[in-house]
């Protein structure tokens, strides 16, 4: 091992320069296309880390963070009931799991509607305990078979039916892009996915909010247009699954 590479494992950055780095990037990439970077939503995924980075980051005074299964969100909602979080719920969601979404005050947004079940579901669900809850639908825009989404020919028609729906708010859309895509592609998709979007608002939709970017493209996609970025690894480290 050389000098240099000592020194980097000694100097292993800590959560709050992780956190501080991703602000940063986040103002570059925006100003260098002159997007306002205080528009643009960073998402602190904290999935399958302990409850103890959460406070770590919230201590830093960021308070949005994104969770992709129900239990561990209702797990981490329990400790931190009575702080001011923003919870956004990323991941593929199951009928019988909306309920318990409903009783999370500090629901931010659901951003993975992936199915019209999904959304008369949420519907009915926040009817009944009185809500209205914001969503996002995910678009698979790269025609992925391993992700869920819509595909982006039927996005209007399902724009359409859920938008009727009461008790939901459509903000937007989301998109995960395919892990394998190089940079040149991803970048492609994020771009369709922007002009997806002002397809949709030159018909009359009214969509202001784009999650798209994670971890190793985020920049990408605040250049292309994304309101939401959605970031794990860049704030937390390397998970750990158990
Ligand atoms: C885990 C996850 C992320 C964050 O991924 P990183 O690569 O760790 O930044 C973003 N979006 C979704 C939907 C996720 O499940």
């Amino acid at each position: 091992m050389s000098i240099m590479e000592g020194m980097k494992i000694k100097m292993a950055a800590s959560l709050e320069e992780n956190l501080t780095k991703v602000y940063e990037n986040i103002r570059q990439s925006a100003k260098s296309v002159n997007r306002d970077p205080s528009k643009i939503k960073l998402v602190a995924v904290g999935k399958n880390h302990s409850p103890k980075k959460i406070i770590e980051v919230m201590k830093k005074g960021h308070y949005r963070f994104g969770e992709n299964r129900v239990q561990e969100l209702l797990d981490k909602h329990e400790l931190f009931y009575d702080q001011d979080i923003k919870w956004h719920f990323i991941g593929h969601l199951q009928k019988n799991k909306v309920k318990y979404l409903m009783k999370i005050d500090q629901l931010e947004m659901i951003e993975s509607i992936d199915s019209l079940e999904i959304a008369e579901e949420i519907s009915q669900k926040a009817a009944e305990y009185d809500k209205t809850i914001k969503i996002l639908l995910q678009v698979n825009i790269a025609n992925d078979p391993d992700k869920f989404g819509f595909s982006k020919e039927e996005i209007e028609k399902v724009l359409n039916n859920v938008e009727k729906k009461n008790n939901l708010i459509v903000k937007g859309l989301m998109t995960i892009t395919p892990y394998e895509a190089e940079m040149e592609e991803t970048k492609k998709y994020y771009q369709e996915m922007k002009s997806l979007v002002e397809v949709l608002n030159n018909n009359g939709h009214n969509l202001t909010e784009i999650s798209m970017g994670m971890s190793r493209d985020y920049t990408i996609a605040i250049k292309q247009g994304a309101t939401i970025v959605r970031v794990g690894t860049a704030i937390f480290g390397k998970r750990k699954y158990y």
